[in-house]
């Protein structure tokens, strides 16, 4: 509890005894009586009726303060002193809860910014300097020790050690790491000293792109959020003017002004849009906050609303369904050896990052000089032009071949074929085959679970491989041998078709398609920085289940706000028919707006676990 919160509660216990105190005195005289009421009254609310004072001066009317005055002061003139003191005290109550579920859905994002590195120790000329993150350029080596955060995404190159990327990725097991693994920023060093060779500067690493999402998602309002704000604007006014009409009219014809005017003050009461202002955005914010602990970063309320209406779900293949880890099974070469074709393919691939690429190099360790390579294009959903020793090379799969004129044949074992040329020759082709993620069927099947009828795979690869893929993972649609374009054009599809499409992908090659589906879903170690941009959802690891447990907590966040919408609005609704016929008093109005915000403020907080 911060000190304002504590003080808010002694005032609220103070107070609360001295009313007690008050109503157990047998005092008859009713000027001394309301004298005595007064204090409980003024210990709780003399901050409250300051601050309305204030916002007059300000010709600022209708905030909630200005109703509780009003309301809180109208029932000391009817006599009603203890419902009075009541009002006051339970307002302050319902203040002091929904300071501290704001605070604690704060810490938990707070929780989130313990991964920014303060400092870093980077070695220039062989000595040692503490500088701040920003100050480091890319190719610099940082020193860190155990215990200490790594400051910038970068390489090892010596040492060992264990890497906890809990606050990261949620998972809590450390990894190890050795010369030569990736680091990630934001990650803490355990066990042993490393070096590090910087690959970005902090601006560009992975820490600040997380904290720069998580520090704009309370900026992307849901409609549900929109909707609540643009109603509470209206509903306070209509109400207060209700209880003006109602406290003036009725009289006029029909007599009983202080009755009509108690009916009045039970308006103001519940005119107080409160719960609803608070508990909608409260939820979202719970909502993002409990994903975030679990390495599941969500843009904004706004994206959380999309994916938890989403009804398509559209997994890029390679990578994504796939562990993008290709083993080289086969190779077979046309006209030159086993050996200098793999070298080959290995100084074409050198400088892509496509998974294909990456496992391609792993496949030939030999050193080569990186100065034989020139040119590098990419051909995104077909493959790779290089020039090497001044000759064209291409590899890449059978379209790409047909582009420059050969038809290769078909090897007849399974898996990819990356097929090579030379200026022109064809120099044979490699076969790997990748393997479906161990956590994939799991969780296509818990979409399933979720009531996701459709679920689609997108791939440029083969149609034999994708078929097999979609399979295994007991899919419902499976288009094949796609252009980055052509991926486009099917969520387009989709979404002609009336479906709400939410797009998974590790973000090579698909960033329009990340960009174009309703939600998208980017699998953030693995996934490449402009997927992070492009994405609504970003999973920190490249776990599938991820996805389905972002689903969950979408739904149970929306869930959640929409039953505080309508628990709120009925509850006010009922409390202001009863009012106007006479049947409510001020308890009961208490209760419909202090009750329904303590009320809705505690389901809100079951969106943070
Ligand atoms: P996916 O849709 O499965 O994620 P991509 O669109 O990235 O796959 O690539 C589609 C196909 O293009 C691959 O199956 C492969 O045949 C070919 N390809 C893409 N990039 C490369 C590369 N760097 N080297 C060789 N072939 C590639
Ligand atoms: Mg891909």
């Amino acid at each position: 509890m911060t000190r304002k919160q504590k003080k808010r509660l002694i005032k609220i216990c103070a107070a609360t005894v001295l009313l007690i105190a008050v109503s157990c005195l047998p005092i008859q005289n009713p000027v001394l009586r309301f004298a005595l009421y007064l204090l409980p009254y003024l210990t709780v609310g003399f901050d409250v009726l300051w601050t309305a004072v204030r916002h007059i001066l300000h010709g600022q009317l209708f905030d909630e303060q200005f109703l509780m005055s009003v309301a809180t002061l109208g029932a000391f003139a009817l006599g009603e002193n203890r419902e009075a003191v009541a009002v006051m005290l339970l307002y302050q109550v319902g203040e002091l809860f929904q300071s501290i579920a704001v605070g604690k859905s704060r810490r938990n994002i707070a929780a989130l910014m313990e991964i920014r590195p303060e400092s870093a120790v980077v070695l220039r000329e062989g000595a040692e300097m503490t500088v701040s993150p920003e100050e480091v350029a890319v190719g610099e080596t940082v020193l860190i020790r155990p215990g200490e955060k790594i400051p910038l995404d970068g390489v090892i190159i010596a040492g060992n050690t264990a890497i906890d990327a809990a606050a990261l990725t949620g998972e809590s097991l450390p990894l190890e790491k050795q010369p030569g693994d990736r680091v990630i920023s934001g990650s803490v060093n355990l066990t042993g000293l490393i070096e590090v060779k910087t690959e970005s500067i902090y601006a560009d690493s992975m820490v600040a792109k997380i904290l720069d999402l998580v520090e704009n998602a309370s900026s992307k309002k849901a409609k549900t959020e929109t909707f609540i704000t643009r109603f509470a604007k209206y509903y306070t006014p209509c109400v207060v003017g209700a209880a003006l009409l109602l406290a003036v009219i009725p009289p006029l014809f029909v007599g009983g002004f202080a009755g009509w005017l108690r009916r009045a003050l039970i308006f103001l009461v519940v005119s107080c849009p409160c719960a609803l202002v608070i508990s909608v955005p409260l939820s979202f914010f719970g909502g993002i906050g409990g994903a975030s602990k679990k390495g599941i970063l969500i843009k904004g309320s706004r994206q959380l609303e999309q994916l938890a209406a989403a009804d398509t779900f559209v997994f890029d293949k390679t990578g994504t369904l796939t562990k993008g880890n290709f083993v080289v099974t086969e190779v077979l070469p046309v006209g030159m050896s086993e050996e200098e074709l793999l070298c080959l393919a290995a100084m074409a691939e050198s400088h892509s990052a496509h998974p294909i690429a990456r496992s391609v190099t792993r496949a030939y360790p030999e050193p080569f000089d990186r100065e034989r390579i020139r040119g590098m294009t990419e051909h995104p959903g077909q493959g790779i032009e290089a020039v090497i020793d001044g000759r064209r090379v291409f590899a890449g799969n059978a379209r790409l071949m047909r582009e420059i004129g050969i038809t290769p044949a078909e090897p007849s074992v399974a898996g990819t074929a990356i097929y090579l040329a030379r200026d022109g020759q064809y120099c044979g082709c490699l076969v790997i085959t990748d393997e479906i993620k161990e956590d994939a069927p799991a969780a296509i099947a818990a979409l399933q679970k979720l009531g996701i009828r459709k679920t689609v795979m997108l791939t440029g690869d083969r149609r034999e491989i994708a078929q097999y893929v979609g399979d295994a993972l007991q899919i419902t649609q499976i288009r094949a041998e796609l252009f980055p374009a052509d991926k486009v054009n099917a969520i387009e599809e989709l979404i002609a078709g009336g479906a709400k499409p939410a797009f998974t992908g590790d973000g090579i090659n698909d960033a329009p398609v990340l960009a174009r589906a309703d939600v998208s879903i980017a699998m953030g170690a693995l996934g490449s920085d402009a997927a992070i941009e492009a994405a609504d959802v970003v999973l920190m690891d490249d776990k599938l289940s991820g996805v389905p447990a972002a689903v969950k907590i979408a739904r149970k966040t929306m869930r959640i706000a929409r039953q505080n919408v309508v628990f709120a609005l009925s509850v006010k609704a009922a409390v202001l028919l009863l009012a106007t016929l006479g049947f409510a008093n001020m308890w009961i109005a208490i209760f419909a707006d202090v009750g329904v915000a303590v009320l809705a403020i505690l389901n809100a907080m079951r969106t943070m676990r």
